[in-house]
């Protein structure tokens, strides 16, 4: 009854109401958990995770499927903690097995409406393991990892995780107890700093008090997808902190020149990006006017995806300097700056970025 409730979607934006009322879209360029505000989401495209995770892997030459993993399982950990912890006496009741059905119902139910997967129990032993079947899962070690970490906090012992292909894009997932993780676990943990206040303003629905902006994503719970009906691809909500821990992995395995190659990978799917939202209509170079239109408009996203808030832009003879407060990944953040600079200017850049003080960021970008 509870969950039917909480899987309602809004009648006049179609937002879930469970997404409207447990994150929160803020005024500084974050989107937060309403009950730990220090804890970050994105929403990231479904592009982006295949560009990094298939891509970078290829091109390293290694897989970084297992970073993936363990830098998945301790963020979703920390946020199913932080819900169980902040519900009193959930700690207590989760000693039963009724409580612990309900948990993994609300797990599943925060997954399809996170766009990550639709996901049906098969067979739940309580404590010991359980069987899932996954369907449309956007990245399954990382989902596999969420489901591991969400077991570890209602459960307070290590989980492992495997699966097997049963059908097109269908997966039979099973979680077991296990002794230990593995010593990369312990490296992989959430850096989790606040942020800047900002001035940001977001229009909101007035039924739900969604984000307007983000009215243009198509939710289907069923299928555990939504949809950005502009360009047809998917995207999901995300934890803030997975992508990061990975970049920060791969640098201590591989040393700072894979730098290079994941901006390299970040401005080559921006420039994709770019050319579906339709901002390039013609290989001429855009009017001035055009050109500021196009700027506004993609950097107006950042703070809906969580990006960070961009707070000063200047355009001058070919160059461009942005400042952006609490940016998601700054590194990152330069890859796409890179890429978008390139789609609209249509001439290779350089960029270079620094640190103004904790939490802001400026980027500089030049014609090479
Ligand atoms: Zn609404």
């Amino acid at each position: 009854m509870i969950l039917k409730f909480m899987a309602r979607q809004c009648r006049v934006c179609g937002f879930p109401w469970l997404i409207s009322n447990v994150m929160s879209w803020n005024d500084n360029g974050t989107i937060t958990i309403v009950m730990q505000p220090e804890m970050k989401a994105v929403i990231l495209h479904q592009g982006f995770i295949d560009a990094l995770f298939s891509g970078i892997g290829a091109r390293l030459g290694v897989s970084i499927e297992h970073i993936a993993f363990e830098a998945q399982r301790n963020a979703a950990k920390e946020v199913f903690d932080s819900t169980f912890n902040m519900i009193p006496g959930m700690r207590f009741a989760l000693r039963f097995k009724p409580v612990k059905r309900f948990s993994v119902r609300y797990f599943n139910l925060v997954a399809s409406d996170c766009g990550m997967c639709h996901s049906d129990v098969v067979n739940f032993e309580g404590v010991k393991s359980g069987v899932s079947r996954i369907t449309n899962p956007f990245y399954m070690p990382m989902l596999a990892a969420n489901v591991v970490g969400a077991f570890e906090a209602m459960e307070r012992v290590p989980y492992k995780a495997e699966w097997e292909e049963s059908g097109p894009d269908t997966y039979m997932l099973k979680v077991e107890q296990t002794g230990e993780k593995p010593e990369i676990a312990q490296r992989m943990d959430l850096h989790i700093e606040p942020s800047l206040p900002g001035k940001g303003r977001l229009e909101s629905c007035s039924h739900c008090r969604a984000p307007r902006g983000l009215s243009h994503l198509e939710w289907k719970p069923y299928d555990g997808m939504i949809i950005d009906s502009r360009t047809k691809s998917r995207v999901l909500l995300l934890d803030g902190y997975t992508v990061s821990a990975v970049f920060r992995e791969i640098r201590r395995e591989l040393g700072d020149e894979v730098d290079e190659l994941l901006m390299d990978a970040q401005r080559q799917w921006t420039i994709a990006h770019v050319s579906l939202l339709g901002l390039t209509p013609t290989t001429e170079p855009l009017s001035p006017e055009k050109l500021s239109e196009a700027y506004v408009e993609y950097l107006s996203m950042l703070p809906l995806h969580g990006h960070g808030n961009p707070v000063s832009f200047k355009a001058e003879d070919g160059s461009i300097e942005l400042v952006v407060e609490n940016p998601y990944d700054p590194f990152l953040l330069a890859g796409t700056i890179k890429g978008l600079y390139e789609a609209l200017e249509k001439t290779e850049s350089d960029v270079s970025r620094e640190e103004v003080r904790p939490g802001v960021s400026r980027f500089v970008l030049k014609p090479a």
